[in-house]
């Protein structure tokens, strides 16, 4: 999960790591507002989860209240590597005399934090890499020790000479956040040193890896529609597990595994999958409801395939939730339905009742949506 840079900055903080002040707007007036508030030259910064925003014209000085607008106005509505840009930062510009690169990233093969430093800061750290590597410094921390301020002090001396005590305050915030908030990305480009000799963090980049997220339950309100996706959101929050795709076929299975080889066999009878959607192995009736509210949202789905193999799942809930779906949206595909398992006769029976057959065979069925059939036929 990434963080916009004034999230990002709002963590630095709390680990002392000293910051630009700063707020957001999402009208140019908010942004003026802001800039007269905090009086002097602000930076209007796009924030969108890309890099390279200075470089698209989503990072603009601003010497007063009146360029705050104006800045706020070009950059707001703009599209940067195909995201449109609704709000901005509006932080306190630093008078810059030099920037530097500084970063944390996971070293898997060395199974420890690598830290990489650089006087050439601003550029992006693979451009700094094809240009001036010898100007890069790197270390790995190991975790089971920490930093350690001899070695890895001397380290980043290296970097940032006469700054190297900010240095180290700033990385050992760093290191700090990167191993409590299990991140894979913490870097601030620039580390911009300012002409009465501080080092601030002008920009910041965190990322957090996705699959320590439940050890974070504070984390998880940065998760943003940007990054996962709309329907991903509404998904996650129905307790389903989904992914989008490009295909045609909505699909919604009970269990990853049976997923995935659902997937795979629309794939191999020449259809396409629309999504990845695993309803869990409970039996809420609900969640079949949620599944195809979602799946229906999709403009692209031409066909929906429910493939119930039931375990602990029960049948006739699948076919609850599969009726209260019926009567409250309106499906304008053919639905394909497999069922199998717990409770089958009663869920068969329940569908039958409404005119619908359900399939027994998974081939069978997903030839049949694959064919484009118009609703479940007998096995
Ligand atoms: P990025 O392009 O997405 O990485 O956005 P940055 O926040 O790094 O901004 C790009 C560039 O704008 C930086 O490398 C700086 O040169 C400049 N910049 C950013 N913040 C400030 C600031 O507070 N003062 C000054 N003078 N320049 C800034
Ligand atoms: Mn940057």
């Amino acid at each position: 999960m990434k963080l916009h840079e004034y999230q990002a900055k709002g963590l630095l903080k709390e680990y002392g790591i000293p910051v630009p002040e700063g707020s957001t707007a999402s009208t140019p007036e908010e942004a003026r507002a802001i800039a007269e508030k905090m009086g002097g030259p602000v930076m209007i910064k796009a924030q969108v989860l890309v890099g390279g925003r200075g470089k698209a014209g989503g990072v603009k000085l601003a010497r007063n209240p009146q360029e705050a607008f104006e800045h706020a106005r070009a950059i707001l509505g703009m599209s940067i590597k195909g995201i449109v840009v609704s709000r901005v930062l509006v932080a306190g510009a630093v008078d810059i005399a030099s920037e530097f690169y500084v970063s944390l990233t996971v070293d898997r093969v060395g199974k420890s934090v690598q830290c990489m430093a650089s006087a050439s800061g601003g550029m992006e750290i693979e451009e700094i890499a094809a240009k001036e590597p010898q100007k890069i410094v790197r270390f790995s921390v190991d975790p089971e020790r920490g930093m350690d301020r001899a070695a890895h002090g001397a380290e980043l001396a290296r970097a940032f000479g006469k700054t190297a005590d900010q240095a180290w305050d700033i990385v050992s915030g760093m290191y700090r956040l990167f191993t409590e908030k299990d991140c894979s990305l913490v870097e601030i480009n620039p580390c911009a040193l300012t002409r009465e000799g501080r080092l601030v963090a002008a920009d910041a980049k965190v990322i957090f890896d996705d699959n320590a997220l439940f050890r974070h339950p504070e984390l998880e309100a940065f998760r943003s529609a940007e990054e996962y996706g709309a329907d991903e959101m509404d998904a996650r929050s129905a307790g389903l597990s989904y992914v989008g795709m490009d295909g045609t076929i909505g699909c919604i299975v009970n269990g990853a595994g049976l997923a995935m080889a659902t997937m795979d066999l629309i794939k191999y009878f020449g259809g396409s999958p629309a999504n990845f959607l695993d309803v869990g192995g409970s039996s809420n009736p609900e969640k079949v409801l949620h599944a195809l509210r979602i799946i229906t949202k999709n403009p692209k789905v031409t066909a929906i395939l429910i493939n119930i193999f039931g375990g602990i799942t029960r049948c006739d809930d699948i076919a609850r939730g599969i009726l209260m779906a019926l009567e409250k949206l309106t499906l304008a595909v053919p639905l394909t339905i497999r069922l199998i398992g717990t409770n089958e006769k009663e869920g068969r029976a329940m569908l039958e009742g409404a005119g619908i057959n359900a399939f027994t065979d998974l081939t069978e069925a997903v030839q049949a949506v694959v064919r484009g059939a118009p609703a479940g036929a007998r096995a």
